[in-house]
């Protein structure tokens, strides 16, 4: 199954659920307050529509609610990451992905391991990679 699309808000609320779990909206927040700004009730809202997609569950503590993710960080960002590449003409993930490359700062052992990907794939790529698209969404010839 498809998840849900979440918000950039939303993967910041997520991040903290993934690192901390079980976790109160009030914590979450006082996470949040060093690189953001708001409110509780933003929090809050942002944590309900997480709840709503099926990202995080939620499990009454006495008084309060206590937030644990549904899905895992892996899966989130492998989904994330596919539906990028599905926004682009299937001609331009090789490029897509290589403005990734660039603008990310990546270690030694990144490197080795996106060497090895790389390896693999070019024991079975194409000469030319096929485009997809329907007429009049990419100015590939069809
Ligand atoms: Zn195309």
């Amino acid at each position: 199954m498809q998840e849900p699309q979440i918000s950039p808000s939303e993967w910041e609320v997520m991040r903290v659920v993934w690192t901390s779990n079980p976790i109160t909206s009030k914590e979450i927040n006082t996470i949040l307050n060093e690189k953001k700004d708001w409110k509780l009730a933003t929090t809050k809202t942002l944590i309900g529509r997480l709840v709503k997609k099926g990202m995080l569950s939620a499990e009454p503590n006495g008084r309060k609610f206590e937030y644990s993710p549904a899905v895992s960080e892996e899966k989130s960002v492998e989904e994330a990451t596919e539906s990028l590449l599905k926004q682009v003409c299937s001609k331009k993930a090789g490029s897509t992905i290589q403005i990734m490359l660039e603008n990310s700062t990546l270690s030694m052992s990144d490197l080795e391991a996106l060497e090895d990907v790389i390896r693999q794939k070019k024991e079975t790529a194409p000469l030319e990679v096929e485009c997809g698209c329907i007429p009049g969404q990419c100015s590939c010839v069809h």
